[in-house]
């Protein structure tokens, strides 16, 4: 049950503030905290805490970032053999939160932005084991079309989640992927059709399964997730919980669907498993931090 995970990783730095600088002016914040993020890392992090094996294509820096990086995958049981070294920053994300939530966040790819198709040909032999490949976007657009197209050739399953929502990616190029989850608003980005309305969402999801994409589950918030695909649609509703916050509540749905579709091939099941596990995670504050561990998972 191995799932290949070939996507980012990055540090978040969060800065507790008490207000936003102005431009040249220099404010104390009272807190501070550090966690290891990027969406390829919080998707293979959920996934491994709920059991899977993965096989994690990434690249890191050269730097005290990717030590915590490397720490994070070997604390979950993640083979680092394609953690890759470059001699860049690693991918950051210092990130300024005000007493009443708002942020104001910033995006240094760093090392992210050099992995490349050669790097997944690298690591080709390690994911021909897996029974899918897990991909998003903060990685460069040409590596996922290599990775669309390995699963291809070796005949393995891939997920891509389209996020962050990006207008260069071409659809024709990933029309092969089994399962494609975008969220709301990546959904009218790839479309150009609005999501106003489940009714809306659903004319877009027939678009795309028209275009040729097996299975598009598309995530819905609190409302949890709508599975459309050449047989039908349907919406799974998430549990009502008290949401405290919902960073990394995408991430926690695709680690979730993942592992439990590679043990069941059962794609109903796997997003009913994935909009749980995501509803769950918003109740507790941090991305990583709020996913749950399988209980045989946990470690001592
Ligand atoms: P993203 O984080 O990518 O924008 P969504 O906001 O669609 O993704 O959330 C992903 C999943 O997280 C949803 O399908 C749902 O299961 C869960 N979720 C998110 N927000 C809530 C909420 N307020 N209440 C319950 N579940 C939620």
């Amino acid at each position: 049950m191995s799932i290949a995970v070939i996507g980012s990783n990055m540090v978040d730095l969060i800065s507790y503030i008490h207000r936003m600088p102005s431009e040249g002016e220099t404010v104390e914040a009272p807190g501070f905290a550090m966690g290891c993020g990027g969406k390829g890392a919080n998707q293979a992090i959920a996934a491994a805490r709920l059991g899977a094996e993965i096989v994690m294509v990434t690249r890191v820096g050269n730097d005290v970032f990717a030590e915590s990086t490397l720490k994070n995958f070997e604390d979950h049981g993640i083979s680092t053999k394609h953690v890759l070294r470059t001699e860049a920053t690693s991918g950051v994300a210092p990130i300024f939160v005000d007493p009443e939530s708002h942020n104001a966040i910033i995006i240094v790819k760093g090392a992210n932005a050099l992995l490349t198709p050669e790097d997944v040909e690298w690591a080709r032999e390690d994911i021909a084991r897996c029974s899918l490949i897990v991909l998003q976007l903060e990685i460069p657009l040409e590596t996922v079309y290599a990775a669309v197209a390995l699963g291809e050739e070796l005949g393995i399953p891939v997920l891509l989640n389209p996020a962050p929502a990006s207008p260069e990616l071409d659809l024709t190029r990933i029309s092969g992927v089994e399962f494609l989850v975008p969220n709301e608003s990546e959904l009218e980005l790839l479309t150009g059709m609005p999501v106003a309305s489940l009714e809306d969402i659903t004319k877009a999801t027939d678009v795309l399964v028209a275009a040729g994409i097996a299975n598009v589950i598309v995530t819905l918030g609190a409302r949890g997730a709508l599975w459309a695909h050449a047989g039908g649609q349907q919406l799974v509703d998430a549990p009502t919980v008290e949401a405290l916050d919902t960073t990394g509540a995408g991430d926690a749905f695709i680690g979730c669907f993942s592992t439990t579709w590679v043990g069941s091939d059962d794609v109903l099941a796997a997003v009913r498993a994935g909009t749980a596990y995501a509803a769950d995670s918003v109740t507790r504050q941090g991305t990583q931090t709020s996913y749950a561990w399988a209980e045989e998972s946990q470690p001592a």
